[in-house]
């Protein structure tokens, strides 16, 4: 595989460290943001594009505000439109469908390709064709009760097809993962480094099975850490805060203090503890360290979303772009080539030029970012909501009878202009925290094989985790996997700064993401794996065969304590947001529940549909 030199590229801002509140000054040009974008329908969306980052900054700044620009009307109205084109906007656009048979609907995103936090990224390595997630990764078979297990059935997500790479070769076999998330077996080692003591670095490896022999960690460490672990293999379940559904007393008590606190009250962990080892692995699904967090975001998904244990995690070969792609052929058969099955809905190519086409009941267009969302007249009133969006470098409007904002927080709170009060101040308790997700293809993964490891955690340096895992066989080949196999490891850059503000720890971490050259990236992952992995075989330049960067400036809803069930007897800002809709206008997207799950983005979106229904019903005939 050929990888672009960067060596050449432009630098107009490197790592300039500015304090909260305080935007970049200077961002970075094109060719230091984007980096290699891999291969396929996806190599040109790699996490946010520089576009879709510089079009919401000018909305925040409000470029578009007032007369003066010129706005094209397309002449078109539909009976909805829906804003974001991510697992939640397409769900709201099924739920639509099927709900109002016939009727038009758009959705508009942001990005070059459909699936928001749901995409892929794909390398061709050595003649292989290699997938990854670009954020949302695994997925939960349903309980067979739960809506969601018909919703799946629905878009052809057949749960017993996942079938995953199947150990071959001679080399001793390992135990691994169908998800990148670990789980601390005996094929899981810790890496100490400099930090520690150890520039030349020591893996201890099984370290919950050793008891932490080995670890060049102080004695309380040592002590606090295996305590928490014994108290519960999965942390946090049978101690005397443990709730038993949501809003109960015990939840809401969760959601009054903050994951740090409760961590150090429950297991007697001190602050140090938690901070250089749990810290943002803990609540890493939340973007933030615990400091920062309530305490309910690590109850929630399991009180809210009960799924079928027994079958573990699942993962489409891309993640949950799976999911995604799914919902698509549901809305337009032919916008992937190829038939319903999951193979080919899995391995089919995009048709673009199929998605926004006139006699398709939903179309989707790309590229285009919402800039203003507005009942044409006094909300109660209207007969329209009118959409504006900039593509190209042009404006358009188009009208709606009722449109669902499933964009997310970040950019909802600027662009809807007649927002109620209750929402706009709702709004202003959303805080999303940056992530990079960079994916290292590797041509084989001998080196971590030799130390026995097939799960790592570290605790200096950039990143803190990766995972080999096996991949579903009827999304790629071939269907066997050993240390000669080429795959991605995949790592998650989150950026808590424990001690400061919430929003200041976000705004800090967004600069970094933001300033910071795909090259400074690209030689930090690559001095990581080398320290690590040297030892054991590693060379950077000959197994290295592909870095892609996916950098999500506003990546996890980070819910702060009060962000479930709200403070001072008033609901949680999330709530607020699903009772006031308003007349033409309701809103979706996972972050309203305070967890980052696409169920809850397809549940959302479910909800949204229903408070429209009455608002599209009222609207005059599309024209
Ligand atoms: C790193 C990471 C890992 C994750 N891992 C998992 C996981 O393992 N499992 C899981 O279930 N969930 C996971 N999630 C959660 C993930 O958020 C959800 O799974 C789901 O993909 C979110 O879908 P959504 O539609 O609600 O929001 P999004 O995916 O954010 O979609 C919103 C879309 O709207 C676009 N948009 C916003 N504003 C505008 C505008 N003004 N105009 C046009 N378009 C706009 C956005 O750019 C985006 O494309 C993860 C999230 C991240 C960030």
């Amino acid at each position: 595989m050929e990888r672009r030199d960067f060596l050449n590229a432009t630098l107009l801002a490197s790592g300039s460290a500015l304090l909260g509140g305080v935007t970049p000054l200077s961002i970075l040009a094109e060719s230091d943001w984007t980096g290699f974008g891999g291969v396929g329908d996806y190599a040109e969306s790699n996490g946010n594009t520089r576009n879709v980052m510089m079009a919401g900054h000018a909305i925040r700044d409000g470029v578009f505000e007032g007369k003066g620009h010129e706005i094209t009307d397309t002449g078109e109205r539909f009976d909805c439109i829906i804003v974001g084109g991510g697992i939640s906007g397409l769900a709201a656009a099924l739920f639509f469908g099927r709900s109002h048979p016939g009727k038009a609907c758009l959705v508009l995103d942001n990005h070059p390709i459909f699936g928001g936090e749901a995409k892929r990224n794909e390398f061709e390595v050595d003649g292989r064709r290699l997938m990854a997630h670009q954020g949302s990764a695994a997925c939960f078979p349903p309980l067979s009760s739960d809506f969601l297990a018909g919703f799946y059935d629905s878009v052809g997500i057949d749960w017993d097809q996942f079938r995953y790479q199947e150990w071959t070769g001679s080399a001793r076999e390992m135990e691994i993962q169908t998800a990148p998330y670990g789980v601390g077996g005996p094929t899981s080692g810790f890496y100490f480094g400099a930090k520690f003591g150890h520039p030349e670095g020591v893996w201890v490896s099984n370290p919950w099975g050793t008891q932490l022999a080995g670890a060049p960690i102080s004695r309380q460490a040592r002590r606090e850490l295996l305590q928490m672990r014994e108290t519960d293999r999965k942390p946090f379940s049978t101690h005397r805060f443990q709730p038993k559904e949501h809003g109960d007393a015990a939840s809401r008590h969760l959601d009054s203090v903050t994951l740090e606190r409760h961590l150090m009250d429950t297991y007697g962990l001190s602050r140090e503890t938690v901070r250089t080892y749990l810290s943002p692995i803990s609540g890493g699904g939340s973007g933030l360290g615990a400091d920062a967090l309530s305490a309910y975001c690590e109850y929630a998904a399991d009180l809210l979303l009960p799924w079928d244990y027994k079958k573990g995690a699942q993962m489409f070969p891309g993640g949950n772009t799976g999911v995604a792609r799914h919902i698509l052929k549901q809305l337009i058969p032919g916008a992937i080539s190829g038939g319903a099955s999951m193979a080919e809905i899995c391995r089919g190519a995009v048709q673009f030029s199929s998605l926004d086409q006139a006699p398709s009941a939903t179309r989707i267009r790309l590229n285009a970012t919402v800039i203003s969302v507005q009942h044409a007249g006094e909300p109660g009133r209207s007969e329209t909501v009118e959409v504006l969006y900039e593509l190209g470098k042009n404006l358009y409007r188009v009208r709606a009878g009722a449109v669902i904002m499933a964009g997310g927080s970040w950019t909802t709170k600027h662009i809807v202009r007649d927002l109620p009060a209750a929402c706009r101040e709702a709004y202003s308790h959303f805080h999303r925290a940056p992530c990079l997700m960079a994916n290292v293809a590797v041509r084989n993964w001998r080196f971590l094989h030799r130390l026995g490891l097939t799960e790592c955690q570290w605790f200096e340096g950039i990143g803190n985790s990766i995972t080999v895992r096996k991949v579903a066989t009827f999304g790629t080949d071939p269907a066997t996997i050993n240390p000669d196999s080429p795959t991605v490891l995949t790592m998650k850059i989150l950026f808590s700064k424990p001690g400061l503000p919430i929003e200041e720890q976000i705004v800090r971490g967004r600069t970094e993401l933001l300033t910071t050259p795909f090259r400074d990236y690209e030689r930090l992952i690559r001095e990581q794996f080398t320290a690590m992995f040297a030892r054991s075989g590693f060379d950077a330049n000959r197994d290295i065969a592909g870095i892609i960067l996916n950098r999500w400036g506003h990546a996890y809803l980070s819910p702060q304590p009060g962000f479930f069930f709200g403070t001072d007897g008033k609901p949680g800002p999330g709530e607020v947001l699903r009772q006031n809709s308003y007349d033409r206008v309701a809103f979706a997207n996972s972050d309203l529940a305070g967890i980052m799950d696409h169920r809850m983005s397809i549940l959302e979106a479910r909800r949204a549909v229903s408070q429209i229904a009455a608002a599209v019903d009222r609207a005059g005939p599309v024209i």
